[in-house]
Formats: structure tokens, sequence, C-alpha cells
């Protein structure tokens, strides 16, 4: 359905008032509180001049229990790729098996490689243990763990593949660091836990040094993500811009936002080479009764949707009008406290940003307003990122882990089975258990379950002689589960070393 909204908030045919070219945008209702607060948000984006072209799609919790195991029918992707910007309100994903993500799925289709959510506190009006906190988390959105690679491999022990790349790495950092540079912030902190994971964590704290050095103005910070998490809740005014790796990046968002005082005042975007998806950060709450929900983070994700867009300026008035309200004491339930001069409802609240709209907010910052003009076309804050780097190592097979599902008594005899059946072609160098070496000089103590490293090295041999280990292993009974080459780049190890050595 396709409709232009215009300034009684409903939709129908733009008035002559409007001056600037209707944009199209994607809008999707959501489930749960998702319908009421969308409405809120299209009236006062509406009211404060922002013209927009919505074609409204379903995604979400009746497209699932149609049948649809994505939640998202044919027609949103067509919206999508028409418009390249979605507002979303939040979606209610069913209970039970078979049923995908319906955010991961669209992030991975649309290439949206980076998470944004800007977090920060409103002192004096709202409170919150964290007064002076003002931060914007991002976070890469499409590698690490979640790339959905798992396994089970023997009957005690499954696996999850975790990626990292220097593509991904850098794309991200670069990107961290040229919000940073476009909204005038002056520092960037990169968490990660390559204290342990040296390869994956590693090549992406590596990459961050490297993009860092193109952007010396800014100053960049790397700390160990579970000091850092720690340290970024007790004392996040330190924190400006935070970059991280997937999955560290999705609990300290949650973490951030629930810290400004509200889940329900976080807006966030996801963004990438296949569009940008604005939403806010909370879920559809089907535990709130109806006119109860704050509709902030919707709204605060309509902005940056502006933004986005190149309408900075009505972008700016809603900020204002809504601070405005915010400083008023006019609040939603979730936020209510000392401050607080009238509890509103979803509809009070809404009407009262609109009440305010050219108001400028006096105890809180007030935004900056650009001058609206229908002639000269407003800078868009989208950020287009470019891959520099190129690596090309020399390559060296330098031998091959093989994984054995085996249950017999200890690695000793494992250790004598292998050596037995492989032959010349490869020396066997150890055996891990869980990451731990137990052979050689292995101890009683360490717990062994049925799944076995056994690492083989040889310089000098092919990947022919990688198969041909293996059909002797496989000769002699031994169940190897999987493989992982071991490869020298330039001389230096692509590979752990194992915890013991
Ligand atoms: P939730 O964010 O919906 O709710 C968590 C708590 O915060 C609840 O107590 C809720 O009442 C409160 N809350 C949330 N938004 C609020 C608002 N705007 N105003 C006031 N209070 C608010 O998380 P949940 O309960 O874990 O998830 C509910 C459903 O939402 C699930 O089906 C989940 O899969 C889905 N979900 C969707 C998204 C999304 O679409 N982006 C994100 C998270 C969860």
């Amino acid at each position: 359905m396709r409709m232009q909204v215009v300034e009684d908030g409903k939709p129908g045919q733009a008035s002559d008032k409007d001056k600037l070219p209707a944009i199209p945008i994607t809008v999707a209702g959501g489930d749960g509180i998702g319908p009421e607060i969308m409405a809120s948000v299209l009236s006062i984006l509406v009211a404060a001049g922002a013209h927009l072209d919505a074609e409204f799609v379903e995604v979400g919790e009746q497209v699932y229990l149609r049948g649809n195991t994505s939640g998202i029918p044919q027609e949103a992707w067509d919206s999508i790729a028409r418009t390249g910007v979605m507002l979303k309100a939040p979606i209610t994903t069913p209970q039970g098996g078979g049923y995908k993500s319906l955010n991961v799925t669209m992030r991975k289709t649309l290439g949206l490689y980076a998470n944004v959510r800007p977090c920060r506190t409103y002192k004096p009006v709202v409170e919150t243990r964290h007064p002076d906190m003002d931060v914007v988390i991002v976070r890469e959105n499409e590698e690490d763990l979640y790339a959905g690679i798992e396994h089970r491999q023997t009957q005690d022990v499954a696996q999850c593949l975790k990626l990292i790349t220097r593509r991904g790495s850098e794309r991200i950092a670069r990107y961290a660091f040229e919000y940073a540079r476009k909204q005038g912030r002056r520092k960037v902190t990169c968490m990660v836990k390559d204290n342990i994971m040296k390869v994956t964590d590693g090549l992406f704290h590596r990459v961050f040094d490297e993009v860092a050095q193109e952007y010396p103005e800014i100053e960049a910070k790397s700390q160990i993500v579970d000091f850092g998490m720690a340290n970024f809740v007790h004392r996040p005014e330190e924190y400006d811009v935070v970059v991280l790796p997937n999955l560290y990046g999705d609990i300290l968002s949650d973490i951030a936002a629930q810290m400004t005082g509200s889940v329900g005042l976080g807006g966030s975007v996801n963004i990438g080479s296949g569009g940008a998806i604005f939403e806010a950060i909370h879920g559809s709450a089907p535990d709130l009764p109806g006119d109860v929900a704050n509709p902030s983070g919707l709204l605060l994700a309509g902005v940056e949707m502006l933004r986005h867009l190149g309408r900075g300026a009505v972008a700016a008035k809603v900020m204002n009008a809504w601070l405005c309200t915010l400083e008023d004491g006019i609040h939603t339930r979730d936020i209510a406290g000392q401050h607080t001069a009238e509890h509103a409802g979803t509809r009070r609240f809404t009407e009262a940003v609109i009440e305010r709209l050219g108001s400028r907010p006096e105890k809180l910052p007030a935004v900056a307003e650009p001058a609206e003009s229908a002639e000269v076309e407003e800078e868009s804050s989208a950020i287009a990122i470019e891959i520099r780097s190129r690596v090309r190592e020399e390559k060296v097979l330098a031998g091959v882990d093989v994984f054995v599902d085996w249950d017999g008594i200890g690695p000793d005899e494992l250790a004598i089975r292998l050596q037995a059946a492989a032959g010349v072609l490869f020396e066997l160098k150890m055996i891990t258990n869980r990451g731990v070496k137990v052979w050689p000089n292995g101890r009683e103590e360490t717990l062994c379950t049925d799944h076995w490293r056994c690492r083989f090295e040889a310089g000098g041999r092919k990947i022919e002689d990688v198969a041909e280990l293996l059909l002797k292993l496989a000769n002699s009974g031994i169940e190897f589960i999987k493989t992982e080459h071991l490869y020298r780049f330039d001389g230096k190890p692509g590979y752990s070393m194992g915890q013991g050595q």
C-alpha cells in the first residue's frame, strides 16, 4: 500500500504548502506496541513537515503465522529494494522452532554490516545512575559467531565457528572513524579479546589500529572487552564511539541502552550497501497495555532516518520538540521520576511533542537547526565506505589439525594409533582436548571429552598429502570428523598454538 503522509498525520494528498519533494520510504508497523508507536512517530514527522512517501508493508508475526518462516513477504523485499530505507516498528517472533530471526535475515540479505546505536542520558530530566553518558555503539553486524555455522561433531561436543575477516573488520573500523569525524566526536574505542583469541580478535584489533592511523585527529584506544565493559558501566563518560565485533557489540549495545534510563529511549540503524533500516532498540513489549508505550526510541530512529535522507532541518525540529517535552516533565511511565510533571500515555506524549514543534529546549542542549530550503539539497548523514586494503601474503602449508571422535582410554593410546596409521608424511606434534594439550606430557587432571585435535606437521607438503594422510587414518579405523589446515603467512603461523604449550 502506497500513500503520501501529510500534515494531519493521516494518509492523503500532499498539500500546496509542501516545499520539499516527498521521499519514498518503506514503513513496517510491526506487532504488539509497534502499530501504536509507529502511528505516533509518523504523525510527529508529518506535523514537522517531513514529506515522506510511505509504502506500508507487513512483516512479522502474522506473516510468520501464515507459514513464511522468515516473516518477510516478497512485497516487503521489493519495497525496500525500491526505497532503500525502512522505518520498522518492533515485531514479535513466535516462540517455538522453525522461525528465523527477521532482523538477522534482513541484515544479512541486505548487507547491513553496521549497527549504530547512539545512547545518551538526558540529565537532569530523565533519572539514571549514569548522568554523563553520550556514546555511540558501532557493532559489526554480519560476522563473528553470528555466521550461523554450528555443528555437533561427537556425542559430547558441539562447535560454533567464529569468522572474522580483514575486509569486514576494515569496513566497520572505517565506518566508526568516519562516523566520529562526521559527527565531530573525538575518540573511538575498540573492544576485543585478543589476549585469548589472538588470530580472530587479533585480526580485528590489528585492522582497527591500521585504520586509526588515517584519522590522526581522533583518539584511538583499544581495551580487552571484559575490562572494557566493566569500565564502561562504571565510567561511561570516558567513552565516545565504541566499535566492536558482533557478539560483544550485541551485549554492550543492550547494556548501554539500559543505562540511559529506559529501553524505550533508544533508536538504532542497521546500515550497509543494500540500504538502511531504522528502528527502536526494544521489542514489541507484548506485556504492555495500550496507550502506555514510550514512542521515543522509534522517534529517534525516525530522526536519524531524516538525517540520512538529507532532511537535517526537520530532524532538528523534531529533536528539539522532543527534548522540550522531556524537559517540561511530560513523561511516559517507563521514564517517570522526580522530574515528572505529567504522566502521559502514548497519545498524550505524541500531542505534547507536536505542540512543541518550533520550540527549543533550555535545560537540555538544543540541536542546531539548519535552514530549510526547497532549492538546496541538504547533506545526507549517510557514510560511504571504501575498503582499501588487499593483503596478499605468501601462504604455505605447514601441517594439518585432524579432529578425531574417539572415546578410548587416554591420549597416549590415541597417539600410538595415530603414529602407526600416519606413516612418514607428517609428524604427530601434539594432541589437545578442548584446546588443552594432553599429549605429549599431558596431566591426569585434565578433563577429556571424545573430541581430540591431533596436530600433524611437515614442511613442503601439498594438499594431496593431507588427503593421503586422512585416507590412511580412515583405513586404520580412526574417525576423523573435521580438519583445519595449518598455514604460514609470510612465515608467520596463521593458527593458535594450543594452551599448555
Ligand atoms: P521488549 O523490549 O519488548 O520488552 C522488554 C521490557 O521493556 C518489557 O518490560 C517492556 O514492557 C519494556 N518496554 C519495551 N519497549 C518499551 C517502550 N517503548 N515503552 C515502555 N516500555 C517498554 O523485549 P522482550 O519482552 O524480550 O521481547 C518481546 C518480543 O519482541 C519478542 O517476540 C522478541 O522476539 C521481540 N523483539 C523484537 C525486536 C525487534 O523487532 N527489533 C527486538 C527485541 C525483541
